[in-house]
């Protein structure tokens, strides 16, 4: 018989050998697969406490504007980005707005890689970017781990003659682990101007408020920094899918090129405005997460289990068998984050829930675990 799908093989191998992203188990999965009513997910480090009610207010009022295209300069959202980082001299024009900032790092990955570059990155960073990386036909560079963190002086000595870009998360997923900033700042003088530095901010919110911009000095110092950052995660907008990278102006205008014409739609960029004009909500949001991360090191430690120091709304957590303890937890409706696929199968990434959500968790924990 005639072999159907002759055309597989003209792939090249980078996109044939990619592995598809693993996302956090949805709840209407695990509803539909155990007959499950009550579910609590702390898999995707979402806002537990969703979105500031300004922002349904917000999305309806604007939901007559379905019908047309959105304003694919996301005119507004950019102003309201750089009204609120004008103290760092911030301007519509340095912002590229993404449908979610994972977005971000793809049109970054597509203006600078390909195939005879490489870009460096550390063991158990951010799974989107190998992925990334290896979807342009560029090579990954991982660098070994230090104390489950990135290893600044060894990213730095990984960089090649071809390499264009690093990845750095601040603070990092799933692990949590953090840098201050004069860490930060000590690589970006050490590097070379001609690689690009991306510094992902997605769990910028819940650093503390007075070290929430310190990375913000530096975009006017390091034309070859990007910043990215979301408003999937503190501000409670996941599904929506909008996030940004700040970036020097040459820069943004080129990657504004390959960007898709339309690619934050209407509701998202109305939602996103409304969400950091509320930003008594975000402070919320924080304290609430701090008090959680207390409320959870406290019961685990009871139980006994080992974390790691995190400065996310999430910990990684060591259960032993990584892939039992999720499939124990799934069957008792509390869906988790198994990390295997990082190179961790003793851990698991629990996400910082409601109080009572925390509360619950612990106490199923413990039942497994027969503590
Ligand atoms: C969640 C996350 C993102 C952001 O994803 P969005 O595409 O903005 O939803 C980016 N980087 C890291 C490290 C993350 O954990």
């Amino acid at each position: 018989m005639k072999n159907q799908l002759q055309f597989i093989d003209s792939i090249p191998f980078h996109v044939r050998s990619l592995a598809a992203y693993q996302p956090g188990k949805p709840i209407s999965d695990l509803a539909r697969e155990l007959n499950l009513t009550h579910i609590i997910k702390l898999a995707s480090n979402e806002n537990p406490r969703g979105p500031s009610p300004k922002v349904q207010a917000a999305l309806s009022a604007a939901i007559h504007e379905l019908p047309r295209y959105p304003d694919g300069n996301a005119y507004a959202l950019k102003a309201a980005l750089a009204a609120r980082y004008k103290r760092f001299a911030l301007k519509p024009e340095h912002i590229i707005p993404g449908n979610g900032s994972n977005e971000v790092l793809e049109m970054l990955t597509q203006v600078f890689l390909g195939p005879n570059t490489s870009a460096v990155f550390s063991q158990y960073a951010f799974a989107v970017y190998p992925l990334a990386i290896q979807a342009r036909g560029a090579e990954g560079i991982e660098v070994p781990a230090k104390a489950y963190g990135h290893d600044l002086a060894a990213l730095l000595s990984a960089i090649r003659q071809d390499t264009r870009m690093v990845f750095i998360a601040n603070p990092n997923n799933p692990t949590g682990t953090y840098f201050a900033a004069q860490d930060i700042e000590q690589f970006l003088d050490a590097v070379s101007p001609s690689i690009i530095v991306i510094l992902d901010e997605a769990y910028n919110e819940y650093l503390s408020p007075e070290h929430r911009d310190d990375s913000l000095v530096w975009l006017a110092r390091f034309p070859n920094l990007v910043i990215c950052r979301t408003f999937s995660k503190a501000y409670g907008l996941a599904s929506l899918r909008v996030g940004y990278g700040l970036m020097n102006e040459a820069l943004a205008a080129i990657v504004n090129r390959v960007r898709q014409p339309f690619n934050v739609n209407s509701l998202a960029q109305v939602a996103a405005i409304a969400a950091l004009d509320d930003q008594d909500y975000v402070s919320d949001s924080y304290s609430l997460n701090c008090a959680g991360m207390t409320q959870m090191l406290a019961g685990l430690q009871k139980i006994g289990l080992d974390t790691i120091p995190s400065r996310g709304n999430f910990v990684l957590l060591r259960v032993g068998d990584g892939a039992s303890i999720y499939q124990q937890l799934l069957e008792r409706g509390i869906i988790v984050r198994p990390v295997a696929n990082y190179g961790l199968p003793e851990f698991l990434r629990i996400t910082i829930g409601l109080p009572e959500e925390n509360q619950h968790f612990l106490n199923v924990l413990e039942q497994i675990l027969h503590r």
